[in-house]
């Protein structure tokens, strides 16, 4: 379903993306993990073309992302072909980014009314359902400020859902949460999986990882170290940069 092939990312003069593959499969759950700088969010914002990769590309459903075939060459895709594209790929945010002003509801219900063109009454129907899905009964009309941050996470997945996408992209969605909000926004992240749904998730929750990935992938200084089931990764590696990693976040 997800295909990325050989990307590399500079910034400057700093090589981030050194040859990155990665394939996902729909259904399939990838968690990628590795050490802080490894160039995790960098991949995960070029699997969406928020960044562009300066090599490589990005294909969803063998079409490569931001670009168009004209003739036999690929050019540049224009923004609203972009976005069409886009919409097809769910991302969450560390730092949930929801629109402060808007309730709970508004930002569920946004993109569906204003890309889709969907009835209000509909659009309001779905993000009611969407918000009950990940336990936010009753908060609808909250603000993101009245709303806890395992709260306000949540909303920003059921905000990703109304799109309906093929994808989901995570990155560290509960890394900026106390402890105890934790569990709740992995146990929407699980039932989604246990649902069929295609995830890529960044994370530095191993246990997490180890339980719902059907690949680990581990990442250290622009590569893609080893990639495998959680047991391939987390009990048999014998990778000794993984071996290292792992000794220091278990
Ligand atoms: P973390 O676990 O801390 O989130 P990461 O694996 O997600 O780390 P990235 O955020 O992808 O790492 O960053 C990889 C490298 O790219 C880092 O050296 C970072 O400083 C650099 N970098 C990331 N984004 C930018 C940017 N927009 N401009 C310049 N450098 C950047
Ligand atoms: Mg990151």
């Amino acid at each position: 379903l997800l295909k990325a092939d050989n990307i590399h990312k500079y910034f400057g003069s700093n090589h981030v993306l050194r040859g990155v593959d990665l394939e996902v499969r729909k259904g399939q759950v990838q968690c990628v993990i590795g050490p802080s700088g490894s160039g995790k969010s960098t991949l995960l914002r070029c699997l969406n073309f928020l960044e562009r990769p300066d090599q490589g590309y990005v294909y969803l459903d063998g079409e490569p992302i931001g670009y168009a075939w004209s003739g036999n060459e690929l050019r540049e895709m224009r923004p609203a072909g972009l976005a069409r594209q886009r919409e097809r790929m769910g991302m969450v945010f560390q730092s949930f980014n929801l629109f402060a002003h808007l309730s709970a509801l508004d930002n569920v219900k946004l993109a569906p009314r204003l890309v889709n063109g969907i009835s209000e009454g509909v659009a309001r129907q779905q993000a009611a359902d969407l918000l009950a899905a990940v336990g936010l009964q009753g908060k609808e009309d909250h603000k993101p400020a009245q709303l806890s941050g395992g709260q306000q996470q949540r909303v920003a997945i059921a905000r990703a859902l109304a799109m309906k996408p093929e994808v989901m992209l995570f990155d560290e969605p509960t890394s900026a949460l106390d402890p105890e909000l934790v569990g709740d926004v992995l146990d929407v992240m699980r039932g989604l999986a246990d649902d069929g749904m295609t995830m890529v998730i960044v994370t530095h929750e191993m246990s997490f990882a180890a339980d719902v990935a059907d690949q680990v992938v581990f990442m250290d200084e622009g590569n893609v170290v080893e990639a495998g089931t959680p047991e391939d990764i987390f009990s048999r590696s014998s990778h000794p940069r993984t071996v290292s990693f792992l000794s220091r976040v278990l």
